[in-house]
């Protein structure tokens, strides 16, 4: 054990005692010592008691946990602090520009307890309003997620995304042809590795290129004469450059494409996916199954997984696009935590050529994200009348809710409230730390639940930046095909949630998908390209798409499905 290592268990117990408000006298000793110690010499681990507390600072209590944390590793009053302190509120610490004080206001006085939720909370312009927050602090906060989120090494999918095309953008000046492929062509939601394959007769040259942009440096170690590896500033993840000859782009494109498992499959002609490839280079990926006596698999799909069994029922024309969604579900407005007014919302979808708008702003538990009480959700559904009249028939507003699923399973509105809805989202939001069995219980009571129409978000997820509560996949899909409850894929890049690797086992126990953007802002629709993505590496057809319905059906759907008052 180190004398930093002993300082920074101090200086955390100092800041939690803080944030827990803790007796101001403790906070100090603990403060005290920390600041002090920073600055000793000496080698704490080699210190008895009589001499810990001649250091300056240094109290008799917070010697005595100095002797505890050298002598066990921990600290008892350290780790009684962590089990009372949510992930997310501990990730805050990482925050530059905010201290204890101001966490305890975000966490304790708003409920926030996520950077995800802090984020949102900022966006909408909430924060700024906090007593003592102001603009400035709302501001420095969104910049310190940004740096926070670029830091792990990996990317979630949308950051990846216009991190390549960026890069893109470059590299098609340069070279005769360049791809993107690899993880990012597959629709992987976090990516560790950005890979291009490029073209060129000189790769010497195009290192050089390379190495020219002010912003990538080379990790020489890590790369071939071939393959260019290295960073983009202000990035962890890998960027891998594969240089190819014209005549071998198609099959370097391909096989970077694929799952290895995948391109190991042998199809009639007795040769496998690689085998075709590399001898055929320059044939396109269709006549390379074709080849194979293997039917044509889409890149997001290569996993090496179900898809070869998906193929021998379904062709692609039979997967999700973005195209064959008739509305979107799952959406927020300005009556909770959204950016823009219900009337925004509407029209804008409306513009994107959508039919139908459901809105589902937060229930009344929800408190720190506006939630809406009894009397608000009445001026919501009159406002959506007088819409609705306007749009006369060939676009509606579908009065939907996010209603929380608390802690017993139980939805957060009596039953004439929900029966109010005409369709109900039921999601988790609070209380997330519980065991398998636990939270599997609590949502098939939800499920249960008749006014229930869609599982919002199933595990809670937050990629990248918190794990799911587990929970049991199959009970809970198997209580929503009893119960006819739709699954939602939640398309914000933050959560892709249900996992698209339970997708097909939903679909084969008749339990449609809904893609909903979560969108609290109308920029948040064009999140569904995500949703859309997933989906289809999961092998999503239209017809088993929930927001595929048209209104007419969707409508046919509810009426049937929901009770009503
Ligand atoms: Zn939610
Ligand atoms: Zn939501």
């Amino acid at each position: 054990m180190s004398n930093t290592e002993i300082i920074d268990m101090l200086e955390l117990t100092a800041k939690l005692m803080e944030l827990h408000d803790v007796d101001a006298f403790k906070i100090r000793a603990f403060q005290s010592a920390a600041f002090n110690l920073d600055k000793t010499s000496e080698d704490l681990t080699k210190l008895s008691f009589p001499e810990l507390i001649k250091l300056p600072g240094v109290g008799k209590s917070v010697a005595g946990k100095i002797l505890q944390i050298i002598e066990t590793g921990r600290l008892q009053d350290l780790d009684d602090l962590l089990a009372q302190t949510p992930e997310g509120v501990l990730e805050m610490f990482r925050i530059k520009g905010i201290g204890a004080k101001k966490i305890r206001v975000i966490w304790r006085d708003y409920g926030i307890d996520t950077l995800q939720d802090l984020r949102l909370a900022c966006e909408s312009g909430e924060v700024a309003k906090i007593k003592g927050f102001g603009e400035k602090t709302q501001q420095a906060i969104l910049e310190s997620l940004a740096f926070l989120e670029n830091q792990s090494g990996k990317l979630r999918m949308d950051k990846a995304d216009a991190l390549a095309h960026m890069l893109l953008d470059v590299f098609e000046k340069e070279f005769s042809r360049v791809e993107i492929t690899g993880q990012i062509r597959r629709k992987i939601e976090e990516v560790d590795t950005v890979q291009f394959i490029v073209s060129t007769a000189d790769p010497i040259a195009a290192f050089e290129f390379l190495n020219s942009l002010s912003y990538l440096e080379q990790n020489e170690i890590e790369s071939t004469p071939f393959t260019w590896r290295g960073q983009a500033s202000g990035y962890e993840v890998l960027i891998e450059i594969i240089t190819v000859s014209s005549d071998q782009f198609e099959s370097q494109l391909f096989i970077h494409s694929a799952a290895e498992k995948h391109l190991q499959v042998t199809g009639a002609s007795g040769w496998t996916l690689l085998q075709t490839s590399r001898t055929f280079p320059t044939e396109t990926e269709e006549a390379v199954y074709e080849r194979s006596g293997l039917p044509f698999i889409v890149p997001e799909m290569r996993e090496g997984g179900f898809e070869f069994d998906w193929a021998q029922k379904h062709s692609v024309s039979d997967l999700v696009t973005w195209d064959a969604l008739r509305g979107i579900l799952h959406n927020h407005s300005t009556y909770s935590d959204g950016k823009h007014t219900l009337e925004q919302m509407a029209n804008y979808c409306r513009e994107l050529g959508f039919a139908y708008f459901g809105i589902a702003d937060h229930s009344q538990t929800a408190v720190y994200a506006k939630g809406l009480e009894p009397y608000r959700i009445q001026q919501q559904h009159e406002e959506i009348d007088r819409l609705n009249a306007q749009f006369g028939g060939s676009f509606k507003i579908l009065k939907g809710i996010e209603s929380d699923i608390l802690s017993d399973g139980a939805l957060d509105y009596s039953d004439d409230i929900l029966a109010s809805f005409d369709y109900v989202v039921a999601s988790v939001h609070q209380n997330l730390t519980m065991s398998s069995e636990k939270a599997t219980a609590r949502l098939i009571n939800a499920i249960q639940n008749p006014y229930t129409t869609i599982l919002g978000h199933p595990t809670g997820r937050l990629l990248l930046a918190r794990a799911g509560y587990p929970i049991d996949y199959k009970a809970v899909i198997d209580a929503c095909a009893e119960n006819g409850v739709v699954i939602e894929i939640n398309a914000s890049p933050w959560r892709l949630d249900l996992d698209w690797r339970w997708i097909q086992y939903a679909v084969s126990q008749g339990v449609k998908l809904s893609i909903n953007p979560d969108a609290h802002e109308m920029a948040g629709f064009h999140d569904m390209h995500y949703g859309v993505a997933v989906a289809r590496k999961g092998g999503l057809t239209k017809n088993m798409t929930f927001n595929a319905l048209t209104l007419p059906e969707m409508e046919a759907y509810l009426r049937k499905r929901q009770p009503r008052s």
